[in-house]
């Protein structure tokens, strides 16, 4: 291989090895509370026929499976009333069998999925949406963290990046990705500036960052000459372009001259998220354990 081609491959985070090997640690770690008797356990709640979130379920379905963890899945039809689905949240806060529970978004609109969320036992809350959770993360003590956040940590910490002084531009203010790791990231001690659609002059907030982390969900809106020479490049997006391509929010090509690491789109922060909520239904089963 040329050296430039090697360089470039050693920028690469590769996301899809690392989960592999974290889901392998998990699993030995699930294998351990077995033989102590204790069987962590997913719920994962599916309302309606959505088809990606069919496919998230399934996904999920089988990483718990090859995990060991041992998962209930409850498919409700599209027309499911919001009482019948905050009784089974009720029953699945109760079921001792269950150490997570994870209601797949979006809901059909006839139920507020604030309500849902909430209804969720905060001690159960795997995915870390629960407003206790997410008040808890903010002052830096969370029960559990939301996972492709969680994800994108992991990979910075596994890969040896260091966030303390640096300074950290997010692009996206969601609160299930945006806000969620940019409070992360002032947890490791980075000056973090949150960016989204009314940023001003959003080149020159990007052209400042140490690490950049994309989470808008538009195709290479993020240009690779924007980006400081040096800096890392973490691409949250996942955009469809065409039948079958995926790019990130960033344009990778022009970026990864630029960047001293970053993350592909597929294999990148991609294959993180489920793996990290593997780890956060194991987190709640040891929780579990530790109570007696
Ligand atoms: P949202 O649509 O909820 O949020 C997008 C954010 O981007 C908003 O805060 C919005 O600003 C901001 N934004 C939109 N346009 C611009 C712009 N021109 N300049 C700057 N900011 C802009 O998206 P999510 O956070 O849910 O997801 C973001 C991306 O990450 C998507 O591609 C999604 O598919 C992907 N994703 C990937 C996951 C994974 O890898 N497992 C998991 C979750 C998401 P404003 O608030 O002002 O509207």
């Amino acid at each position: 291989m040329a050296d430039e081609g090697r360089m470039k491959l050693s920028k690469l985070i590769d996301g899809k090895a690392i989960s592999q090997k974290l889901r392998q640690d998990i699993a030995k770690e699930v294998a351990g509370l077995k033989e102590k008797g204790y069987t962590p356990g997913l719920a994962v709640v599916l309302v309606g026929e959505d088809p990606a979130s069919r496919t998230y379920v399934s996904m999920k379905e089988k990483a718990c499976q090859a995990a060991g963890i041992f998962s209930l899945e409850h498919k409700l039809p599209e027309d499911t009333p919001q009482a019948d689905l905050l009784k089974l949240v009720e029953d699945l806060n109760h079921d001792e069998r269950i150490d997570g529970i994870l209601v797949q978004l979006p809901l059909p609109g006839h139920i507020n999925s604030d309500r849902i969320i909430e209804a969720i036992s905060p001690h159960k809350d795997v995915d870390g949406f629960h407003p206790y959770n997410f008040g808890m993360l903010v002052i830096g003590k969370p029960l559990f963290q939301p996972c492709t956040p969680y994800g994108i940590m992991k990979l910075l910490e596994v890969t040896g990046i260091d966030l303390k002084g640096k300074e950290v531009v997010v692009v996206g203010r969601s609160n299930i990705v945006g806000k969620p790791v940019a409070f992360m990231c002032l947890a490791k001690h980075a000056t973090v500036t949150i960016c989204h659609s009314r940023t001003v002059d959003l080149q020159a907030k990007v052209g400042q960052a140490d690490v950049v982390i994309a989470a808008v969900g538009k195709a290479e809106m993020i240009k690779g000459a924007w980006i400081k020479p040096g800096a890392v490049v973490i691409d949250v997006g996942i955009n469809r372009v065409g039948e079958k391509k995926l790019v990130g929010d960033v344009e990778f090509e022009a970026a990864l001259e630029r960047a001293s690491a970053i993350t592909p789109v597929p294999g990148g922060v991609g294959p993180m998220t489920i793996t990290m909520l593997l780890a956060n239904t194991v987190e709640s089963c040891k929780q579990r354990m530790n109570k007696g």
